[in-house]
């Protein structure tokens, strides 16, 4: 296993190999950068078949959140830890245990978060032994309810707003009218639903349950579609809110649509796919850029802050993209390109 010429070690500035002999915990954490703040990034507990994937992960995913910290406008920088192993067979207390000391040990410079393999409950017995863990407790809710920690509520409408400005920039419009394909109606998407059947747009709406459908078509007027037909769907506006990698040269042929805003992480297949995205005329909004609320969220409830501050902060998301927009049509570059570079100016500076 190669270390520093790794093909995804870009930089970072810290590695940690964690393995505590007692509870058998395998665990690595990774730090990207700090130069806008403290590193703030999910725990993941995964099966990895080997040390070289988990690897693979960590810094993979601890380069992205310095990027998505950065466009958020956050004092923030980009770490991730993994968990080496099957959550459902060998996650114990003592093992949250240990790994709360490891996430302690850095000092502060990593900030632990939750992510697959991980609940909230986990994380209170890794804040038994370190100050650096958010997510535990919320004080504030996007729309003022009380707040639960579940940020997907921010999520969603982060995700609102930025397709909004989108479909603003891209077809010169407002929602009203709008056809939009959902995909996937989970925490994300369905709140997107509503918030989009509330400013008058007309939803395509598909997912692998049944009764998700049949809210959604009960609650929002949406017109069902079986989940591979969701690429063909006559709209305006894909927002994949599922999985990763379903923008693809197989897809992009597929799509009608002139925009696509959804809060799906790792939406592109490869980077190559913005650039054919934007040959096919069809403007993407950067999924770490438009997906932000819910790390704007886990932000906002360990600093001082109202439920009006962080609402506020959540719209900034579609200023950023239309800067993004303005950028990528100036220097007729691809969208994800372009967020990239700023990205990098903003946490380089
Ligand atoms: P979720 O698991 O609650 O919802 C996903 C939904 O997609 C489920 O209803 C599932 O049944 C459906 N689905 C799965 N496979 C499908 C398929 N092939 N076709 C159609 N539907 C399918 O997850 P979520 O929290 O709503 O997150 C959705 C996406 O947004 C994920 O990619 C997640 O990583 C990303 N995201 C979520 C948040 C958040 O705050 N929850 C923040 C940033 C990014």
């Amino acid at each position: 296993m190669s270390v520093f010429q790794h093909i995804e070690f870009d930089s970072h500035e810290h590695l940690a190999f964690c393995h505590d002999k007692e509870t058998g915990l395998k665990a690595i954490i990774a730090i990207h950068n700090t130069n806008l703040g403290p590193s703030l990034g999910g725990c993941r507990m995964w099966p990895y078949a080997s040390d070289d994937e988990a690897l693979n992960d960590v810094l993979r995913l601890s380069k992205g959140m310095t990027y998505k910290a950065a466009m958020a406008d956050l004092n923030q920088g980009g770490g991730k830890a993994v968990i080496i192993g099957d959550p459902r067979k060998i996650k114990t207390t003592e093992l949250m245990r240990a790994m709360g000391r490891f996430v302690e040990s850095l000092g502060g410079k990593y900030i632990s978060a939750e992510d697959s393999g991980m609940s909230v409950a986990d994380l209170k017995v890794m804040a038994e032994h370190s100050s650096h863990i958010a997510g535990i407790e919320a004080k504030f809710h996007v729309f003022g309810e009380q707040a639960d920690g579940n940020p997907a509520p921010s999520t969603a409408y982060g995700v609102f707003v930025g397709l909004r400005s989108t479909v603003e920039f891209g077809l010169n419009r407002d929602l009203k009218g709008v056809k939009v394909a959902i995909q996937g109606l989970g925490h994300v998407g369905m709140r997107l639903a509503e918030h989009l059947y509330k400013a008058g747009a007309k939803l395509y709406v598909t997912d692998i349950f049944e009764e998700n459908i049949t809210k959604a078509v009960a609650e929002f007027a949406a017109i069902a579609v079986k989940p591979d037909e969701i690429y063909d769907v006559d709209a305006d506006v894909f927002a994949p809110c599922a999985m990763g990698a379903i923008v693809n040269p197989a897809t992009i042929k597929r799509l009608k649509v002139k925009v696509i805003a959804g809060a799906a992480n790792n939406q592109l297949a490869t980077e190559g796919c913005g650039q054919l995205l934007k040959d096919n005329h069809i403007l993407y909004a950067p999924d770490y850029v438009i997906n932000a609320g819910g790390i704007i969220d886990i932000y906002h409830q360990k600093i001082p802050s109202s439920h009006d501050a962080m609402r506020a902060h959540i719209e900034r998301i579609s200023t950023t993209l239309v800067e993004v927009y303005e950028r990528a049509a100036e220097l007729n570059l691809a969208t994800n390109i372009v967020a990239n570079q700023i990205a990098e100016e903003r946490f380089n500076k």
